[in-house]
């Protein structure tokens, strides 16, 4: 046997010794998964908490203790088309990486693929969004993140509903959750060309209502944000900005059970381990199942 059957042997053998880490349930190569999932650790032009560059990693670690079936779907993630194609390595600036998210989520989507990224911070879902010019998109955020620019930076976090709207168009942008907007956003005169459900809506009139809203708008198909600050920091005290009086994490649920089969990308952000008691985490890996178990589900 040459040196190249030995290395081929020893290579085969390493790598079942060593594992990079990936979400545990994606089994499927590239060539025949449906769902691409990536990280994104970037967190540059956060501005509060820095720490969301680290949380792919900490999502796959809590997924790991999540069961590998549900019955409430009926599907057994393993067996679905998942693959996790590790996180892209990235530059300093945030129009760079911006830019490099475009080009890569262009060959996921070309290739008939649903990419799911783990953020990283939010100005990163601009890369996604650029690929569905022609598609609605919910947002669930506390903050409107319509600043033009912010810290000398068009790419900052706290502008991507902002660049979003160049993109999409006015009425096909649902924010959910909104309870931090700056007096200069809120009188902007493009504000009104997001629908900003406030935290305080969702609580009265309920998450079916708003469901029922965006299902008349919104069309067959969604890009779907999730900056898990959000949610109520009870729940997810794992973020570089908390803002108290949140939604819940069920309601969030509800909005992804609901919309799943129309959502052609997916993302989640902002999520900073570093300041987490494990929870967040656990929510960012159990939001991959629900969007994933309820696209695929025949019930
Ligand atoms: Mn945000
Ligand atoms: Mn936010």
């Amino acid at each position: 046997m040459g040196n190249n059957g030995r290395q081929k042997d020893h290579a085969a053998e390493l790598s079942v010794m060593f594992s990079h880490r990936k979400i545990a349930d994606a089994q499927a190569t590239y060539e025949d998964a449906r769902y691409v999932i990536f990280g994104v650790p970037f967190d540059q032009t956060s501005s509060f908490r820095r720490g969301s560059r680290l949380a792919p990693d900490s999502v796959r670690v809590a997924y790991d203790n999540l069961e590998s079936f549900d019955f409430q779907y009926g599907v057994n993630y393993p067996d679905l088309p998942i693959c996790d194609i590790g996180d892209l390595y990235v530059e300093e600036d945030p129009k760079e990486v911006v830019d490099d998210i475009e080009r890569s989520v262009k060959h996921i989507v070309d290739d008939g693929k649903i990419p799911i990224m783990l953020g990283g911070e939010h100005s990163l879902s601009t890369g996604l969004v650029r690929n569905f010019p022609d598609a609605s998109m919910i947002v669930i955020d506390a903050h409107s993140d319509f600043r033009n620019e912010y810290m000398g930076n068009i790419y900052n976090h706290a502008c991507v509903t902002r660049r979003s709207l160049e993109i999409l168009g006015p009425g096909k942008i649902f924010s959910v959750g909104t309870r931090s907007v700056s007096k200069e956003e809120y009188e902007d005169p493009d504000f009104s060309k997001v629908r900003y459900f406030s935290a305080n809506e969702v609580r009265k009139t309920g998450i079916e209502a708003v469901i029922d809203e965006i299902k008349k708008k919104a069309g067959d198909r969604i890009y779907f944000s999730i900056d898990m600050d959000g949610i109520d920091p009870s729940e997810a005290p794992g973020v570089g900005t908390p803002e108290p009086y949140g939604i819940s994490s069920t309601d969030v649920r509800a909005l992804i059970n609901h919309f799943a089969k129309k959502i052609v990308g997916f993302d989640i952000v902002e999520f900073t381990p570093v300041y987490d008691n494990g929870n967040t985490s656990m929510l960012a890996a159990k939001f991959i199942q629900d969007f994933i178990g309820s696209r695929e589900t025949h019930s």
